[in-house]
C-alpha cells in the first residue's frame, strides 16, 4: 500500500488540487511531517548566483529584465572572465554558501562559448563547492561535455503549467524544456527545477506545474519556486501580487509530493517579510540562494538571512553533510532521533500530551 510520503511519480491533478484545497493547519502538519521524514528540519542549504552572462537574451519570458524583446534598462554584459568569477565563488564560499550557481542569458550556449563555460566549473569546483550552471537550452553533447567538466546540477526551470506557458514564453516549447531536462539526466547531472508563481496564474496552474515536476522519471533534487519579481518595462510589470498564503501552500505542496528534493526559495525573497519566510521554511523550504543579487534583482542581504536563522534555529547546511550520501545518511538518522526526542513533535504527531518547548 502507498505510504503518505512515498516517493510517487503518478501523481493526478486532482490529488494535487486536493492537497492545495486542505485547511492551511492540516496542509503545513502534513508538509511537516513528509519534511521530517527525510531532512534535517532545522537546516537550509545556501546556494549563491552569479550573472555570467547579463541581458540580451532573444527568448521572450514575459518575466525577465534580461529578455531582448523588453527595455527594462538594464545593463548589458559579456561573458564574465573567468578570474572573475573563480573570485566571486571564493567569496561565496566564505561567506557560507556551498554551491555556486552561474547564470547566462542565452537560448543555448554557442559552441565558442563553451570552452569557457568548462573552464569555470572546473575551477570553482576545484574550490571545493557544488557547481550548477543555468545557460538555456542543451543538447545531449553539451550535457556531457558540462558533466565531464564536474558540473554537479543543471538549473531549467518549467517556469509554470504546460497550458499557460503559451502567456509566458513563445520563443521556445514546453517539449524542448523537457528535452533539455532529459538531456541533463541523461547525462549523469543533478537537476534543479522549478518554476515562478504570481504570474497571474492559476491554482490550477500552480498545481499542473507541480504535477509535471512530481512525474518526471526522478523528481528534480532542487525545486526553486520563486516568486515573480515585477520588473517595470516587461510585460508582467504590473502583474497582481500573489496572496502570500497561496505562496506557501504551493512550497507545502512542493514539500509532499516531492519529499527528498531540497525546496528552494528563490527569487522574490526581497518582498517576503521574515514571517512569511519563516512560514515557508515550515511549509518544508530548506534551500535558499544567499547574497545582494539573484542574477539582476535585489536579494536580501546575506546578514539579515543569518539573522533570521539565528531566530529561527536555523543553521547553513555544510557541503560535508551534502556531499557524502553516507555522512548525510548518519546526519539526517541523528536529527530524526533527536526530533522523535523531542516533546512537542512527538506529542503533535501522536496527539497525545502536549508539551512547552522545542529547540
Ligand atoms: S528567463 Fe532566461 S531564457 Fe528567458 S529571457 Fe530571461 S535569460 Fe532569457
Amino acid at each position: 500500500m502507498t505510504q503518505p510520503n512515498d516517493i510517487r511519480h503518478d501523481w493526478t491533478l486532482k490529488q494535487i488540487q486536493a492537497l492545495f484545497d486542505l485547511p492551511f493547519n492540516d496542509l503545513m502538519f502534513q508538509a511537516q511531517t513528509a519534511h521530517r521524514q527525510y531532512h534535517d528540519a532545522n537546516a537550509v542549504q545556501i546556494s549563491t548566483l552569479l550573472s555570467i552572462k547579463t541581458g540580451a537574451c532573444p527568448e521572450d519570458c514575459k518575466y525577465c529584465s534580461q529578455s531582448g524583446h523588453y527595455n527594462t534598462g538594464l545593463e548589458k554584459e559579456k561573458l564574465l572572465e573567468i578570474e572573475r568569477v573563480v573570485k566571486e565563488a571564493q567569496a561565496a564560499k566564505e561567506k557560507g554558501a556551498s554551491r555556486f550557481c552561474m547564470g547566462a542569458a542565452w537560448r543555448s550556449p554557442r559552441e565558442k562559448d563553451m570552452p569557457y563555460v568548462l573552464e569555470m566549473v572546473r575551477q570553482v569546483k576545484s574550490l571545493g563547492m557544488e557547481t550548477c550552471m543555468t545557460l538555456g537550452m542543451l543538447d545531449k553533447d553539451q550535457a556531457e561535455s558540462l558533466r565531464e567538466a564536474g558540473l554537479d546540477y543543471y538549473n531549467h526551470n518549467l517556469d509554470t503549467s504546460p497550458e499557460y506557458y503559451n502567456s509566458i514564453i513563445t520563443t521556445r516549447t514546453y517539449q524542448d524544456r523537457l528535452d533539455t531536462l532529459a538531456n541533463v539526466r541523461e547525462a549523469g547531472m543533478k537537476v534543479c527545477c522549478g518554476g515562478i508563481l504570481g504570474m497571474g496564474e492559476s491554482r490550477q496552474d500552480r498545481a499542473g506545474l507541480l504535477m509535471q515536476l512530481a512525474n518526471l522519471p526522478d523528481h528534480p533534487e532542487s525545486v526553486p519556486i520563486n516568486m515573480l519579481v515585477k520588473i517595470a518595462g516587461t510585460p508582467l510589470g504590473e502583474t497582481d501580487d500573489i496572496d502570500p498564503f497561496e505562496f506557501v501552500r504551493t512550497i507545502a505542496v512542493a514539500r509532499i509530493i516531492m519529499p527528498k528534493s531540497y525546496v528552494r526559495l528563490s527569487a522574490g525573497r526581497e518582498d517576503m517579510n521574515d514571517q512569511m519566510q519563516s512560514l515557508c521554511y515550515l511549509a518544508g523550504a530548506n534551500s535558499i540562494f544567499y547574497g545582494e543579487k539573484l542574477l539582476t534583482t535585489a536579494n536580501p542581504e546575506a546578514s539579515s538571512d543569518m539573522k533570521l536563522f539565528n531566530r529561527l534555529g536555523i543553521r547553513p547546511l555544510e557541503l560535508r553533510e551534502e556531499a557524502s550520501d553516507e555522512a548525510h545518511e548518519a546526519a539526517l538518522q541523528q536529527a530524526i532521533e533527536d526530533q522523535k526526542r523531542s516533546h512537542l513533535f512527538h506529542d503533535a504527531a501522536n496527539a497525545s500530551t502536549t508539551s512547552s518547548s522545542v529547540n
